[in-house]
């Protein structure tokens, strides 16, 4: 298979607005650093604006593009996968369409990669410009649960906004799981990888498309993917659970000794509340867990592509 030098990886759910100017700053940047040995891959994740109009347009005057259109809206984690198992480079960028992570940075993050002999240059968040006090906060608690959760060290405030070489790629890719979270499977992989600070921007248009239920769906698949803890969260309970009982029983055999054993609405209503509600926890978390072992026991493919305009250099993969 022909190689590139570089692929740039995008994928795109409702970016029309933004995809001319995208297409003209990563390849004005992509130009600039490695000149026409490149490739733009635009994944259209099931758009239901005109994006897919526009990157067969982009696709058909600029020969570097390859534009690849998901069956439907697979979700970001899935139509980057779309994207990294067509593209051929032997560098890797991958980049959210909405200009949130600056393409500029292509050049120095490829020193970096060069001084430091890395597989992995990923950018890590020092500022957010225009989001929401709220969603600062709960991505700073969420990044953090995960670290003391995992034994993988997934590094902190950092996206999929990153450079890998071609090795770590093909690792990442030998990876079958369903439930994808990206950042922590590129970290999982190993080689040396370090990080690289830069100050995120304000979306270029439109909203974000990670609401909290895809938000809080992500931090599932992360716990998950990468911790068991939560199982074992009902040992650690039960040992917790029998010395409470321990005591309760020295209370009770008191209140026996000395007359009064028929008392206590009170407290037998508070046992029976928290270890109900101890109990369904637990129950959920084992369904949690079943559940993902039933999605992955399907095998399906993780997504299905439709249409690509463009070359198509790397195997054609389609899914399945
Ligand atoms: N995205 C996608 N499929 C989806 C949702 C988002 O491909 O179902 C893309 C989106 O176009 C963008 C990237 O994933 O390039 C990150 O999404 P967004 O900017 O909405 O997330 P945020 O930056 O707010 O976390
Ligand atoms: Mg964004």
């Amino acid at each position: 298979m022909h190689r590139l030098q570089l692929s740039i990886v995008v994928p795109c759910y409702n970016e029309a607005e933004t995809l001319p100017l995208l297409h003209q700053r990563v390849s004005a940047t992509a130009h600039a650093v490695v000149g026409d040995d490149h490739e733009i891959v635009l994944i259209n994740d099931g758009s239901r604006d005109d994006s897919w109009r526009i990157m067969q347009q982009l696709a058909a005057a600029d020969p570097r593009v390859v534009a690849i259109n998901l069956s439907r809206n697979h979700g970001h984690q899935l139509a980057l996968t779309a994207g990294l198992d067509l593209c051929c480079g032997e560098q890797i960028l991958i980049l959210d369409a909405d200009l949130q992570d600056p393409p500029e940075l292509l050049g120095e993050m490829r020193e970096v990669m060069a001084r430091e002999e890395a597989d992995v240059v990923y950018a890590v968040r020092r500022k957010r410009e225009g989001e929401t006090l709220f969603k600062k906060a709960t991505a700073s608690a969420f990044y953090r649960v995960l670290d003391r959760v995992t034994d993988t060290p997934i590094p902190l405030d950092t996206g999929d906004f990153r450079l890998m070489t071609r090795r770590a790629l093909d690792a990442f890719l030998s990876l079958p799981e369903q439930a994808r979270f990206i950042r922590g499977m590129v970290a999982w992989v190993g080689f040396r990888q370090v990080p690289f600070p830069y100050d995120r921007a304000e979306r270029h248009a439109g909203e974000t498309n990670y609401p909290l239920s895809k938000m809080l769906r992500l931090a599932f698949d992360a716990v998950t993917g990468f911790s068991t803890a939560p199982l074992r969260f009902a040992s650690h309970a039960s040992v917790a659970l029998a010395g409470a009982s321990l005591l309760l029983l020295f209370y009770i055999a008191w209140g026996y000794f000395r007359g009064s054993p028929v008392q206590g609405w009170t407290s037998t209503m508070l046992v029976v509340t928290v270890l109900s509600a101890v109990q369904m926890f637990v129950l959920g978390m084992i369904g949690e867990y079943l559940g993902r072992l039933y999605i992955e026991s399907k095998r399906r493919p993780l997504y299905l592509v439709a249409d690509i305009a463009g070359p198509v250099r790397a195997r054609a993969s389609l899914g399945y």
